[in-house]
């Protein structure tokens, strides 16, 4: 049985390396997605969807993203018919949530290829 704590430590080192290795690629450009957000055609920021956040966009009239376990969704907003809160949650490669009072658009982009994403 001699070695067999340094076999551990040697497991518990490769399993710590794959999981930087992992989390590097898992970083945008991997599996990672974004909710690309337009205001009138023009982006105005994107925001990865690995990392859960809220941001508020516009003053006056605003819409809040919020961003949740891999999903976005626009929470809250001051717009007239809350069309773009009642979209919901939106995750996958091309999904969209549109505010036309605010002539906003959130957009999923770089989204893994789901069964759902095929049938485009
Ligand atoms: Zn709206």
């Amino acid at each position: 049985m001699r070695g067999h704590r340094n076999d551990l430590l040697l497991a518990a080192a490769v399993l710590a390396l794959a999981a930087a290795v992992w989390l590097f690629f898992s970083r945008p450009g991997g599996d990672g997605a974004w909710a690309v957000v337009t205001v009138d055609g023009a982006e105005v920021g994107r925001y990865a969807l690995d990392e859960d956040r809220t941001v508020t966009i516009g003053e006056t009239d605003y819409n809040v993203l919020e961003i949740s376990g891999g999903r976005a969704a626009v929470v809250e907003a001051s717009c007239a018919d809350h069309t773009c809160v009642r979209t919901g949650w939106i995750s996958r490669e091309g999904e969209t949530i549109v505010c036309l009072p605010h002539r906003l658009m959130v957009r999923i982009q770089g989204a893994s290829g789901g069964p759902d994403a095929v049938a485009r």
